[in-house]
């Protein structure tokens, strides 16, 4: 038996419960993992309190994120002792995720743990971080350089954004953290930001095309704030777009794409291809300073998740949620 979050649904209502599972149970998979850690996401808070339909089969277990170490494993690339990750692919959707003892997964959507990361850091980084990553990369990707400007990022203060102001800085870039919480200036510099900006300066419609200020950006925010930025990028930049913080539409022209060059780079970090999250795992042990996680993270007891979920909603938890579950 092991223990597991359980989400099920009788009669159109869903209950919650930290459950004792019989390992008969699991999903089938080629790797089962011990969980050392998972995480509380935004989605996995969501999926908890049924407030959106994030999960698509009952009885589901939570947890887009797990780290932890390979009990049992018949696929080639991986073997008992071994320390994994993983991130998406639908799990905690409708695959049985990571607020648990045990998972069994495809080992296809494993990637190897990269030191110096360790188990619990690989959680505090989490979708948010390993996104942040795959954002920074596809700046990169599409020629943006530190020595073309300022790089934006919305949302600064939350997990995508602090992580993705943590690596431009350290990769060289001049910051601009917009954050609708001017109390985390102090920490948003701490990150590496050299300009806090006010979220307040995006959020109303603005022209479809305003000064060239920034040489690329991280957007979380979607909505009117992307599309001002999109407004705001110099010749030939680029924007990558991770997130719907601000809304779902996108109320902007052509404007920046057919007379500015400009590039809008979406990311998706759930069906991300292996190649790109091994680079984005290697990326983040080279490029992220790990020491300034710890801010940002802290721990919450498995059996303390599904009230805590509401709160996570509510707005009322502030960093990253790291879930110790057989870190010993
Ligand atoms: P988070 O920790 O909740 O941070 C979101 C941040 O967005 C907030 O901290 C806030 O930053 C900012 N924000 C909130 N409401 C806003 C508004 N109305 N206008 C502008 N900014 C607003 O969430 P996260 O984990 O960083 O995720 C950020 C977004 O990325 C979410 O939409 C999430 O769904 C998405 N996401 C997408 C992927 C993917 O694969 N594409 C992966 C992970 C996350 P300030 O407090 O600094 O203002």
């Amino acid at each position: 038996m092991f223990k597991a979050i359980l989400i099920d649904k009788q009669n159109d209502a869903q209950q919650v419960r930290l459950a004792e599972v019989n390992e008969a149970e699991l999903p089938e998979g080629d790797v089962t993992v011990r969980v050392a850690y998972s995480t509380l996401n935004y989605k996995d808070a969501l999926a908890i309190t049924g407030k959106s339909p994030i999960v698509r089969s009952y009885p589901m277990v939570p947890g887009i994120d797990f780290s932890g170490t390979v009990e049992q494993s018949s696929h080639p690339d991986y073997k008992p002792g071994d320390a994994v990750v993983l991130n998406g692919w639908g799990v905690g959707e409708k695959h049985w995720g990571g607020l648990a003892e045990l998972a069994s997964v495809k080992g296809d959507w494993l990637v190897p743990l990269q030191a110096p990361i360790t188990l619990r850091q690989a959680m505090g980084i989490g979708t948010a971080g390993y996104t942040a990553m795959l954002c920074v990369m596809a700046l990169e990707r599409h020629g943006v350089t530190p020595d073309q400007g300022d790089i934006l990022v919305t949302g600064a203060a939350g997990g995508v954004g602090s992580v993705a102001v943590a690596i431009l800085a350290k990769l060289g870039y001049s910051v601009a953290a917009v954050t609708g919480r001017p109390q985390e200036a102090e920490y948003l510099r701490a990150l590496g930001a050299s300009q806090v900006l006010e979220r307040a300066e995006f959020a109303e419609k603005g022209k479809p095309l305003a000064k060239e200020r920034w040489a690329g950006a991280v957007d979380v925010a979607g909505g009117q704030v992307l599309a001002n930025v999109l407004a705001g990028i110099k010749y030939r930049g680029t924007v990558a777009a991770c997130g719907l913080a601000a809304g779902m539409g996108l109320p902007a022209t052509v404007a920046p794409f057919i007379l500015r060059g400009v590039t809008l780079a979406g990311v998706d970090s759930v069906m991300c291809p292996k190649s790109d999250r091994l680079e984005a795992w290697r990326r983040l042990a080279a490029d992220l300073d790990l020491g300034k996680l710890g801010d940002v993270v802290h721990d919450l007891a498995l059996d303390a998740v599904i009230p805590a979920a509401g709160r996570l909603i509510d707005g009322q938890v502030r960093g990253r949620v790291v879930v110790p579950i057989g870190a010993g």
